[in-house]
Order: structure tokens, then sequence, then C-alpha cells
């Protein structure tokens, strides 16, 4: 018999990617390119149609089903894409276009959860009934899989970690709180607050400014991990308000959760490998000591292919036949 197969969509801001997976979760083909967000969603789901059916063509057998990971909200029951601010869509039947487009059976998601469907499944969480995946990018976004169960929520925005608030007094937030997780480590937030610190202290900032070429506009995560790496005073500074909001956020989720285990992903981890370990030293500090007795903390096992290999999987699960 053939073996299952599912294909794995991953719909971001500036990255379109399909693949096809196995059933133990490898990529075997991928197909990547930018995502058309000027063509407005008729463009895209083109896109996504056609390199669908290549994949297709280029197999033995049909797949069982495609699912797909969106960057924005997504309704539980129809898959409909809600909001979704950097495609710049509102209201959007997704699920229901593609469905009936492709022929096969399709699933939407939320891409942070369908990261998370990945590492469950596929990555650091596999085996584990209770787990925590906190992705820190750009923003800051999770996952939380209690009892052998994904939480979705009342209305499916289960996982909203990054804007869990760490500081009632701190610095806006995108979403027009003060003091969310995200506003403090996420990678705009430790972006903006680089380049106000190396403005009010240029000659502080010297390395800092150096590394970005110079212009203050050019700072970024990469260049604060690197100037961290090279012994930087104030890198080191900047990584370590973050590194505490992470540890004040994860403390707070692991006593409402009581995690096994809790995954660390996303470009602000990879780029500052040693974060893992000063969370895990952290939480243990601050969060209940029975809250973390059996805790495990552990660095994401799918990197960048979380998004398309988690979708497909979560596909596979819905739709195959038991
Ligand atoms: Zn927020």
């Amino acid at each position: 018999m053939e073996e299952p197969w599912s294909i794995g969509v991953d719909l971001g801001g500036t990255k379109l990617e399909v693949a096809h997976i196995d059933a133990q979760g490898r990529v075997r083909q991928r197909l990547r390119m930018p995502t058309n967000v000027k063509g407005g969603p008729s463009a895209i789901i083109e896109d996504v149609i056609s390199s669908v059916w290549t994949l297709r063509e280029a197999a033995d057998s049909p797949p069982i089903g495609v699912g797909v990971g969106v960057a924005g909200q997504v309704e539980k029951e129809t898959g409909k894409v809600t909001f979704a601010p950097n495609l710049d869509w509102r209201d959007v039947p997704l699920q229901a276009d593609l469905q009936r487009s492709i022929g096969l059976p399709v699933i939407v998601t939320n891409d942070v959860r369908a990261a998370t469907w990945g590492e469950w499944l596929h990555g650091a969480g596999r085996g584990c009934d209770d787990l925590l995946c906190m992705f820190v990018g750009t923003g800051v976004g999770g996952g939380v899989v209690s009892g052998g169960r994904m939480l979705a929520g009342c209305n499916n925005t289960a996982g909203e970690v990054g804007h869990i608030t760490v500081d009632m007094n701190g610095p806006p937030c995108s979403c027009g709180n003060r003091g969310c997780l995200e506003a403090l480590a996420g990678g705009w937030a430790i972006t903006r607050l680089a380049r106000e610190t190396v403005a009010a202290d240029p000659d502080g900032g010297r390395l800092l400014l150096g590394m970005a070429g110079g212009f203050i506009e050019e700072i970024n995560v990469a260049t604060i991990a690197r100037a961290v790496r090279g012994g930087d005073p104030m890198a080191r500074q900047l990584m370590d308000r973050a590194a505490s909001a992470l540890i004040a956020g994860a403390s707070t989720l692991i006593n409402a959760f009581n995690p096994c285990r809790l995954i660390l992903g996303g470009g602000v981890i990879t780029g500052v490998p040693e974060l893992i370990g000063r969370i895990d030293n952290g939480v243990r500090g601050q969060a209940l000591k029975a809250a973390c007795a059996s805790l495990v903390v552990l660095p994401a096992g799918l990197r960048t292919d979380a998004g398309v290999i988690g979708a497909a999987a979560l596909a596979i699960r819905t739709f195959a036949v038991k």
C-alpha cells in the first residue's frame, strides 16, 4: 500500500511555502515563493492551487489532504481567515475556496498553531501530552497542548502568549495594551529599544552602531545577537531585559498549564541560543516549585519547517481514515 502523505502550506506576509510531507513528518519536496500580497486573496489562492497541483502530479499517489497555516486569525469551524494584517485580508473564506478548487479536503489554521502542531507531532514535543511552545521572532506566539489536546479556546485564539502582561507599566504594544511579553521580548521591541538606547548614548552604542554600518535604523536582532557574542555591554543589557521578560512570561504560563515540556523557537532564540539555558534556570526560580518539578526546557526541533510540517500533519490527523 502507498504511504499516506499530505501537503503543508505556510502562508506568511512575505513568503509562501507549499510542501509534500510524508507521514513521518519529513519534507519530500517543497515550493517556495514570495507572497503576492499586492495581488489580493485571489492571486495568493491561485499560487497555492498551482503549487498543490505541481506536488500532486509529481507524486505516485494522491495526498490525503491539505493543511494550511496562515498568519492571521482563523474561524475554527469554517477555516475562514477573519483578519490577517500582514496579508491585508479580512473575511477570506480560504478553506472553502481551496477545497472547491483543489478537490481535496483542506484544513486552515493559524501559522503559529500549525508550528505547534509540528513540534508536538514531529519535533521536540513528540510523545508528550502536556507542552507549551513559545516562538520568539519578530512577534511572540505560541501554543498549548494540554491533556493530549491542542487548546483552541472559545474563539480559536488560545496561544496568544505574546500578549500576556509582564509589566503593567511597560512600553506600548501593537495590541493597544502596555508591557506585553512581545512589547519587551519580541524582535520588533528589542530592535526599537536598541535604536533608542544607541541614539541616547552613541558612545556606549559604538559597537552596535559599527556592526550596523553606522546607521541606527540598520540595527536589528541579528546585529544585537552578534554584539552579545562579541561581549558588548549595551547589547548584553538589551538581551538581559528580553530574557527577564521571557522568564516572567514563561513562568506565568508554566503556573497556568503545568507543562512537561517548554519548547522554545523563533529567530530571537536561534540568534541567541543561550537564552534557552537562562529561561530554563530563570523559570525554576520564579514559577511554583510543583509546577516545574518535571519540566524539561528544549529548543524547537523543526526550525523554519515547523509550519509546513505541522499544517500537513494536522491534515493527516484530521482526514486520514482511522
Ligand atoms: Zn500586546
